[in-house]
């Protein structure tokens, strides 16, 4: 069986053609640079290059058994719990959805629509980075606004990275030889967005991003948590408009906006030569998570994991054992030899005796798609 997973962005589409039983890529590429100069024209023609591509790598695609196609999509409302087979109801909820992430879902419509097209015959299926957060209970995901104007309008919290927060909390429970249904984690999915999630027997009960991306943790150009008032401050006195308070919180904020780099690999070599505010970066980034994981041991009591993930959780040493310094008494601790290895597989970097253990794990969101689209697929099998 093959799955073939589209994540399209406003500028590429990632492609990798996986069997779900096996971690192993039967071909993986990208195609970048669309709408630009010297790229493909737009998404269509992109789509066509995957194609293309595919076929001339494993031949033709009507004779590799293609059980589905899974779709990442970013933000599926209160409207999808669940990945969901795509038909033209569901395209046009997902569409509805696009205000809630201007920047994200559409181009995630766009090639589903191309790709429906192309590959009428087999069954395309929706994941929702948001749909592993549809557990989070109302004392969560509730924000204390007017209650009729958020309910007209869908404001609250959805959280986001729920398909990497889903296939890494699966495996840490592996890795600790325990139920999932009887493990409470702290996941921490830190790469160019970042958040933090409570995770009570395998189901989300808080997490750090809200109705957007944005709040939370620092990021690599996202403020994470801002007092809304700053942003009327701003609007008054700065005359921001507010294209230009979205361009700010979300574009040139973060590690860029206080050390002018995104890259904590970059702001690591700023701070090690002495530049103060590259040290001031990488403090309050670690800060604002250390922050979140003491919330998070008050609302899980028990933990019985944290787990970090993502390009930076996986390979910063630096930050997972910063973030999480000075924690002893609540029972987390971090092993400075385990930590010093690169992780490019699981493990654990806490010393034996800690209460909380401490895991790196490699996150899969594309296995992670592709294993979801084949087990809907599966089902709907007679
Ligand atoms: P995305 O959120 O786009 O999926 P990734 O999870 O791949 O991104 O994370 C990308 C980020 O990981 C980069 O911006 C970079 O800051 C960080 N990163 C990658 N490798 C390292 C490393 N060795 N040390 C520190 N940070 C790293």
């Amino acid at each position: 069986m093959t799955v073939l997973v589209l994540n399209c962005g406003s500028s590429s589409i990632k492609y990798q053609l996986i069997d779900p039983a096996g971690p192993a890529r039967l071909a993986k590429g990208i195609v970048e640079r669309i709408g630009e100069d010297d790229g493909v024209a737009d998404h269509a023609a992109a789509l066509r290059q995957v194609i293309a591509e595919l076929e001339a790598e494993c031949g033709p695609l009507d004779q590799l058994g293609l059980a589905a196609v899974g779709h990442r999509i970013v933000h599926g409302g209160d409207r999808f719990a669940e990945p969901t087979v795509v038909d033209d109801d569901v395209e046009r909820a997902i569409e509805e959805l696009a205000p809630l992430a201007p920047l994200h879902n559409p181009p995630g419509l766009t090639a589903l629509r191309l790709a429906r097209r192309e590959l009428p015959d087999v069954p395309h299926v929706a994941v929702f980075d948001t749909a592993f957060h549809q557990t989070l209970p109302p004392v969560a995901y509730t924000y204390a606004l007017d209650r009729d104007l958020a309910g007209r309008y869908g404001v609250r919290r959805y959280g986001f990275h729920g398909t990497s927060v889903s296939y890494v909390s699966r495996e840490a429970a592996r890795l600790l030889d325990r139920d999932p249904a009887d493990t409470n984690l702290v996941v921490l999915h830190l790469g160019n967005g970042a958040s933090a999630t409570a995770v009570r027997g395998g189901r989300s009960v808080d997490t750090s991003m809200g109705l957007t991306p944005l709040e939370g943790l620092v990021m690599g150009t996202r403020t994470g948590d801002l007092d809304p008032g700053a942003l009327f401050y701003l609007h008054r006195e700065a005359g921001l408009s507010v294209d230009e308070l979205d361009r700010l919180v979300n574009r040139s904020s973060g590690l860029l906006g206080l050390a002018g780099a995104n890259d904590l690999r970059e702001v690591h070599r700023l701070a090690k030569a002495g530049d103060a505010a590259a040290q001031l970066a990488r403090e309050l980034y670690c800060y604002r998570i250390r922050h979140y994981v003491g919330a998070y041991l008050a609302v899980l009591a028990p933990t019985h994991a944290i787990v970090f993930t993502a390009g930076v959780g996986e390979n910063d040493s630096w930050v997972r054992s910063h973030s999480l310094a000075g924690l002893r008494h609540l029972g987390v601790e971090v092993d400075h030899v385990r930590n010093s290895f690169a992780a490019s597989r699981a493990q654990v970097i806490s010393p034996d005796e800690a209460d909380v253990t401490v895991l790196v794990v490699p996150t899969d969101e594309e296995l992670e798609i592709a294993r979801q689209a084949a087990g809907l697929v599966g089902q709907r099998e007679p």
